[in-house]
């Protein structure tokens, strides 16, 4: 069954015929691979959506990433995935998805602009905050979808090249309800344990 044919109720009833398979050692539904049609390949690949690192097999046709679908062999997810992961794929391809710069505007609308463009801006703005209020006055608020070697990077242009101690990686914002939940139920502010733990 192809995802875009599926209904919330749909959804919701395959979920629950998902867990109740997994639970007596059934392999991962068919409708569980979400696709839109033919691939030429898959690749091997671990998702990006959340930290859990779930492996994926990436349906790619021609240049495009059409599909994925859970490794079965990777000891993290068993061959299942979540609705974000599964549904990761479509990010790609959206119409919503900003791919070029957006400038705002005085009357407050987005005007698209060249990466040269919008990156002498930034520049330029950062460099008059800086001479008139000091180096704090810029800040740098990251992203857990950045890779680490983005992020490393950054940190030290942040850091030693601009002189501002003013980094937020994401995450206390990220994961601010996820760490009250972990502390309150399990006393540790990360994950306590694998899946395998729960039915332990
Ligand atoms: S499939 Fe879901 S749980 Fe697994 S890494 Fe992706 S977002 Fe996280």
């Amino acid at each position: 069954m192809g995802c875009s044919e599926l209904t919330r109720r749909d959804f919701i009833k395959y979920s629950a015929a998902a867990a109740a398979a997994a639970s007596i050692g059934l392999t991962v539904p068919k409708w569980a691979m979400a696709r839109d049609g033919d691939v030429d390949r898959w690749v091997k690949g671990v998702c990006r959506f959340c930290g859990t690192g779930c492996g994926v097999y990436v349906g790619v046709k021609g240049d495009k990433v059409v599909a994925t679908k859970g490794n079965p062999d990777a000891k993290t997810n068993f061959g299942f995935l979540c609705v974000k992961g599964m549904m990761a794929y479509k990010i790609m391809e959206h119409p919503d998805r900003l791919k070029k710069p957006l400038v705002r505007q005085a009357d407050g609308n987005f005007k698209e602009a060249g990466w040269d463009e919008a990156l002498d801006l930034v520049a330029g703005k950062f460099k008059d905050l800086r001479t008139k209020y000091g180096k704090d006055a810029v800040a740098y608020y990251g992203s857990g979808q950045a890779m680490t070697e983005e992020t490393y990077t950054f940190n030290k242009f942040w850091k030693g090249g601009l002189g501002s101690n003013m980094v937020e990686g994401n995450p206390r914002l990220c994961m601010a309800s996820a760490v009250g939940g972990y502390m309150s139920t399990y006393g540790s502010d990360e994950p306590a344990g694998s899946y395998a733990d729960i039915e332990a």
